[in-house]
């Protein structure tokens, strides 16, 4: 039995796909984009391996993901990337592999289907292309110039499927920047059988491709009627130190004075944490992360927050949305509440408009009234994906 490895490349940075960072693993429906693609290839029965190739500066991205995906770094390149997953993919023994783009979220799973099968039937490389339907026109300086016969051209997708020896030896032969992996096939020599693609099939590149990725996997019936709601609370409450400034939500706020604790002391962020983590009916901050441990003075609490995230996509669970209110009278928070938002979101990796902050005064009335401490309070939604 020839095993059959699925490499997922996802060191791209995406940077035309808007802010918010790498696009592989902002919010897709509750889920990263990332956690979509592999699926795909986890649940598919012709795939008996999967390597996800990540860039360095994404490693603590790479959390919650399924058992059974071997992670390994990549390079500045698309192919250093894929070459690395090829290496990877051969100490796992695979004699097969399908290369595939982790913004590719949404492929169908009979598209998988004709690359396997026609790899199984013996060929040495095999990818989806779809024919092109528009007329095509050559450009210059805003003016249509003349026209392309279509006839003969295909729009490339992927996965591309390869016998491994061959792709390795073909990729070891090239020099230079491929479009894909079907371009270094060629230059090898290689003959590359052309296998149904789709148009559901789509890479995620500008910022409206999200809505439309979304759309597909509801028409897909990925995303479903969801009846596992779990919902979450969290409080917490710092109090006021000497300084010149607070870290609240992920972000530094110049103030007269600095919150005390353990770790960086920022309440919002620990509020929603312990919210996630009640929601999964998984305690609290200080069970995950005890204070007693050296190791967590003045860590950064991202790292409680990641944690929380990845447990409850570990659990099969998305995080729907998150609401958190700061209750203090100064620093005044709105100012600074979209770049609260923006830190919340990216960290969770979720869309913005799953994660509100906002704030409050308490009249002057009690401990955050007489501005001996900030508080907070969250609540978290998590939906059984
Ligand atoms: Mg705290």
């Amino acid at each position: 039995m020839k095993k059959t490895v699925a490499i997922i490349v996802a060191g791209g940075r995406g940077t035309r796909a808007g802010p918010g960072g790498p696009k592989q693993w902002r919010g897709l429906a509750g889920r990263r984009v990332v956690d979509w693609t592999l699926d795909r290839f986890a649940t598919h029965p012709g795939i008996d391996g999967i390597v996800l190739v990540i860039h360095a500066e994404d490693a603590a991205e790479a959390g919650g993901l399924p058992s059974g995906v071997t992670v390994t770094t990549g390079g500045a390149t698309r192919a250093q990337s894929v070459r690395a997953g090829l290496d990877a993919a051969a100490q796992m023994g695979a004699a097969r592999v399908l290369i595939h783009d982790a913004a590719r979220a949404t492929v169908p799973v009979d598209v998988i289907d004709g690359v396997c099968s026609t790899l199984a039937a013996g060929a040495k490389a095999a990818a989806p292309g779809l024919s092109v339907t528009d007329a095509l026109w050559t450009v210059a300086d805003g003016r249509a110039t003349g026209t392309r016969d279509r006839d003969g051209l295909m729009r490339a997708q992927t996965p591309q499927g390869f016998d491994l020896p061959a792709i390795m030896k073909a990729h070891a032969a090239y020099s230079g920047a491929p479009a894909d992996d079907v371009a270094v096939a060629l230059a090898a020599g290689l003959e590359v059988v052309v296998t149904p693609g789709h148009d559901q099939n789509i890479k995620i590149t500008q910022p409206e491709d999200f809505a439309r990725a979304e759309a597909i996997l509801r028409a897909q019936g990925a995303v479903e009627a969801q009846m596992d709601i779990r919902l979450g609370n969290g409080y917490d409450v710092h109090r006021f130190k000497a300084g010149d400034s607070v870290t609240l939500c992920g972000v530094a706020v110049p103030h007269s004075r600095a919150l005390e604790g353990h770790s960086d002391a920022d309440v919002g962020m620990h509020a929603v944490t312990d919210a996630i983590y009640g929601a999964l009916a998984e305690g609290d901050i200080g069970r995950h992360f005890p204070p007693s441990d050296p190791k967590w003075k003045g860590a950064a609490s991202d790292i409680f927050l990641r944690h929380a995230c990845d447990l409850a996509r570990a659990r099969g669970f998305a995080l729907s949305n998150i609401d958190c209110t700061l209750v203090c009278e100064r620093p005044k928070i709105g100012p600074h509440a979209g770049a609260m938002q923006a830190a919340m979101a990216q960290i969770m990796g979720l869309e913005p408009d799953r994660v509100s902050i906002k704030a409050t005064t308490s009249e002057r009335l009690g401990f955050t009234g007489r501005e001996e401490g900030i508080a907070a309070i969250a609540t978290a939604t998590l939906v059984k994906a």
